[in-house]
C-alpha cells in the first residue's frame, strides 16, 4: 500500500504553526520540541491520531523534535500490553519520536518539587476525605471554603508528606494539596491535589512507590524536564493551563514550556474515550481492541486502513480552536481514494447462485482463460489469469426473473455483459423449495469478448467466477457499531450498539487468485467495495477478508 504517501507532507497551516512562527521570528524559542503523551490505560484511538499527526508532524516541519511520553501516573490502569500497543501504532502511522520517556522517570523528580513547594509554604497534607474536598471546593457560583489542615506548619507538612510516602496512609485518608486560592473563578486553582496515595503495583516502577502525582502537577513538569515548547492538549484543559503556569512559576525550575489547545477530534458514531472502548472489548461486545468496527488505530489498520489514509484525514481535518462533529464518510472517503488509486482488482461473488452457459464448448464459446488487468489505471500491478468454464457462480443480486427497465443486470430473456468476458442472455431459470433461484441457465453470445455484435447490446456489466475453480472464503461485512450519532452522549451508551453490525458470509465465491491473499494486501472486489485480509483469523491459503468501505458514500443513517 501507499505507506510512504504524505509522511513527508506538511501540516497545513493553523494558528499553532502561527504562533510557532512566531516564536521562532522573536527568538523566544530556538528549537520546536513537542511531546505525544497518551495515558497507556488502552489503545490509541482516531482522536489521538489527530494529536500524533500535529505533535509529530510539527517535529518534522520545523526539524525539532517530539517525545513519546507515557503519562503513566494512574497505576491501578495502566498495563505493559497497552504501552507496547501505542508504540506499533505511532510507529506504524509512520513517526518516529526523538525519546521514549515516561511520567515515571520523573517520580524523585517530581517528589523533590512537592517537598519544595511544601518548604515554601505552597502545598499541604490535607486529610479530608474525597467527598469533603469535593464538598469544600464550593461550584462555579460559590467560592469553596478553606480545608482545616490548610495552615498546617512546614514541618508537620513535611513529616507527613514523608509518612505518606513510606506507606502509613491509608488510600483516600490524606493527600498533597497546593495552596493556592479557594475563591478563585478557575475551579482548578481551587487548592487542587497534586499527590494521592495509591497502593497498586506500577507497570515500571512496580511498588517502588505508593503516592503518586496528578496530572496537573505531573505534567508540566515532565515538560519543564524534557524542554517542551510546545505543549498541545485539547480544549477541556484550558482551564488547567492557570495551574499549569502556576506549578512551574514556583517551582526551581528554568525551562517555560507553554500550553496550547485545539478542539478534540469527535467523529460521528464512534467512541473515542478509552474508559468506553475498554467497557466494549471487557464486556465481548466487540472483539478485542482491534475489531474492525472500532476507530481504534488497530481496529481501522485490521479494517483495512492504511496508515497514509489516517494522516490524510487528519490534514483535512485540520487544527482549529472550534469543537464540532466531524461525519464517519469524511474518514471513509480518505480510504476510499487511497484505495481507488492503489487497491488491485478482484472479482468475489458474495451471495453466490450458478450460472450455467448451455453452449460452452460450442462454435465461439470455447474460452477458457483471460489475462486481465490488476489496475484499469496502472499497468505496474501487472495482470493476472481468470479461468472460466460452462459454470459460474453471479450474485444474487444480479438476476431477476422480471425488472422494470432501470435494472440493468440479468433478467429472463435479456441480456447483459459478464465482465473480462462474454454477453450472455438468461433463458431459464431454477428455484429451491423456498423459491429462491439457485441457477440460471443462459446462452453465450459467440465470439462477443472483448467487442460489439451487432444485434447484441446489453445495458450492464455484471461480475462472475468460475465455479469449477474458486476459493470458498469468509467474507466480513461491517455497519456502522453504534446506532446514534453520538453513542459517548447517551445515557447507557451500551445500549446504543447495533446488533446487526456484522454480518459474516461464510462461503463468499471469490477467484481463485484470492485463496493467496496475504495479510496487509487490500483489494477492490469489483462492484462491491474495498476489502482487506483480516489480520486475525486468517490462514496461508484461507485468507478472510473484511469490509473497508464500500466503493460509494452510502448516507448514514441514525
Ligand atoms: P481518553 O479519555 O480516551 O483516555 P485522553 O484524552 O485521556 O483520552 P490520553 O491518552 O491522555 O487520552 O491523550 C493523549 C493525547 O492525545 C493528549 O494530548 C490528548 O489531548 C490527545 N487526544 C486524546 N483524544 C483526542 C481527541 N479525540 N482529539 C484530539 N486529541 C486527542
Ligand atoms: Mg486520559
Amino acid at each position: 500500500m501507499s505507506d510512504t504517501v504524505g509522511v513527508e507532507e506538511k501540516i497545513p497551516r493553523n494558528f499553532i504553526t502561527d504562533i510557532i512562527d512566531e516564536d521562532l521570528k522573536e527568538g523566544r524559542v530556538s528549537k520546536v520540541a513537542t511531546r505525544f503523551p497518551p495515558e497507556p490505560n488502552g489503545y490509541l484511538h482516531i482522536g489521538h491520531a489527530k494529536s500524533i499527526c500535529l505533535n509529530f508532524g510539527l517535529a518534522r516541519d520545523y526539524n525539532g523534535t517530539c517525545n513519546l511520553r507515557f503519562d503513566d501516573t494512574n497505576p491501578e490502569k495502566e498495563d505493559m500490553e497497552y504501552i507496547n500497543s501505542i508504540q506499533n501504532d505511532v510507529k506504524w502511522l509512520g513517526f518516529k519520536w526523538t525519546n521514549i520517556c515516561h511520567s515515571s522517570d520523573y517520580f524523585d523528580r517530581l517528589y523533590g518539587y512537592a517537598i519544595e513547594l511544601i518548604q515554601k509554604g505552597l502545598a499541604y497534607v490535607d486529610e479530608l476525605t474525597p467527598e469533603q474536598i469535593r464538598e469544600y471546593r464550593g461550584t462555579l457560583k460559590e467560592p469553596g471554603k478553606n480545608s482545616p489542615y490548610r495552615d498546617r506548619s512546614v514541618e508537620e507538612n513535611l513529616k507527613l508528606f514523608e509518612q505518606m510516602k513510606e506507606g502509613k496512609f491509608k488510600e483516600g485518608e490524606v493527600c498533597l494539596r497546593a495552596k493556592i486560592d479557594m475563591a478563585s473563578p478557575f475551579i482548578c486553582m481551587r487548592d487542587p491535589v497534586i499527590y494521592r496515595v495509591r497502593f497498586a503495583q506500577h507497570a515500571i516502577t512496580k511498588d517502588k512507590w505508593c503516592i503518586y502525582p496528578m496530572y496537573d502537577f505531573t505534567h508540566c513538569i515532565s515538560d519543564a524536564i524534557e524542554g517542551i515548547t510546545h505543549s498541545i492538549c485539547t480544549l477541556e484543559f484550558q482551564d488547567n493551563r492557570r495551574l499549569y503556569d502556576w506549578v512551574l512559576e514556583h517551582i526551581s525550575i528554568e525551562a517555560r514550556p507553554h500550553q496550547y489547545e485545539m478542539s478534540r477530534l469527535n467523529l460521528e458514531g464512534s467512541i473515542t474515550s478509552k474508559r468506553k472502548l475498554n467497557l466494549l472489548v471487557k464486556e465481548g461486545i466487540v472483539d478485542g481492541w482491534d475489531d474492525p468496527r472500532l476507530t481504534t488505530i488497530s481496529g481501522l489498520r485490521r479494517r483495512g486502513y492504511t496508515p497514509a489514509s489516517i494522516r490524510e484525514f487528519c490534514r483535512r481535518i485540520g487544527v482549529t480552536k472550534q469543537d464540532n462533529v466531524v461525519e464517519m464518510s469524511a474518514l471513509e472517503s480518505c480510504i476510499r481514494d487511497d484505495l481507488n488509486v492503489n487497491a488491485p482488482r478482484a472479482m468475489a461473488v458474495l451471495h453466490p447462485i450458478k450460472l450455467v452457459i448451455d453452449n460452452y464448448g460450442e462454435e465461439g464459446v470455447t474460452d477458457t482463460s483471460y489475462v486481465v488487468n490488476n489496475h484499469p489505471d496502472k499497468a505496474e500491478l501487472g495482470t493476472r489469469t481468470i479461468s472460466i468454464s460452462k459454470e459460474l457462480y453471479i450474485d444474487a443480486a444480479d438476476f431477476r426473473e422480471e425488472a422494470n427497465k432501470q435494472y440493468k443486470r440479468l433478467k429472463l430473456g435479456h441480456e447483459v455483459r459478464l465482465r473480462n468476458s462474454y454477453i450472455v442472455r438468461a433463458d431459464s431459470c431454477v428455484k429451491d423449495e423456498n423459491g429462491n433461484v439457485v441457477q440460471v441457465n443462459c446462452t453465450a453470445i459467440p465470439n462477443s469478448v472483448g467487442t460489439n455484435v451487432e444485434g447484441h447490446k446489453p445495458k450492464g456489466v455484471i461480475h462472475w467466477v468460475d465455479a469449477n475453480n474458486c476459493y470458498f472464503g469468509t467474507v466480513n461485512l461491517y455497519e456502522n457499531l453504534f446506532t446514534v450519532a453520538n453513542p459517548a452522549g447517551a445515557e447507557d451508551f451500551l445500549s446504543t450498539v447495533n446488533p446487526n453490525s456484522k454480518t459474516v458470509i461464510e462461503n463468499a465465491a471469490l477467484e481463485l487468485s484470492l485463496k493467496d491473499a496475504k495479510v496487509g494486501q487490500s483489494f477492490q472486489f469489483e462492484r462491491e467495495g474495498y476489502f482487506c485480509v483480516d489480520s486475525k483469523y486468517s490462514v496461508v491459503g484461507k485468507p478472510q477478508f473484511n469490509l473497508t468501505v464500500p466503493l460509494r458514500e452510502t448516507k448514514k443513517e441514525f
